[in-house]
């Protein structure tokens, strides 16, 4: 099978990706052989698919561990704004209930010393 430059050009994706028929990979190893240009067209397109697809990898992972730990902080947040808020409540009906508790002994007093009066 005789194939051109831009055979090899257009097919080079789908050769590094073995998505070829095993004829078309062996015509295009064939002419990499052959062609200094192909072959360092594919060195070239192989070098950028690495590039590219190495941080790819990584930001997904990263995306991955941001979530992970987004989602930890924001459960201990809710943890912890859960229990501030149940502390304010118990504070403030304990501040209520004193309140109310020595408004009660107040009148509770003031009533009694009037009686004695
Ligand atoms: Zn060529």
């Amino acid at each position: 099978m005789n194939i051109t430059c831009n055979f090899v050009t257009d097919f080079v994706e789908l050769y590094h990706e073995n998505l070829v028929s095993p004829e078309t990979a062996l015509a295009i190893r064939s002419h990499l052989k052959t062609c200094t240009n192909c072959r360092n067209y594919y060195r070239e397109y192989q070098i950028i698919k690495n590039r590219k697809s190495a941080p790819a990898v990584n930001i997904l992972l990263n995306n991955e561990d941001i979530s992970e730990t987004e989602e930890r902080l924001c459960a201990n947040l809710s943890k912890r704004l859960r229990r501030r808020r149940f502390l304010e409540l118990v504070g403030t009906s304990a501040v209520i209930g004193a309140g109310s508790v020595m408004l009660t002994i107040g009148l509770f007093l003031t009533f009694k010393n009037s009686d004695n009066n």
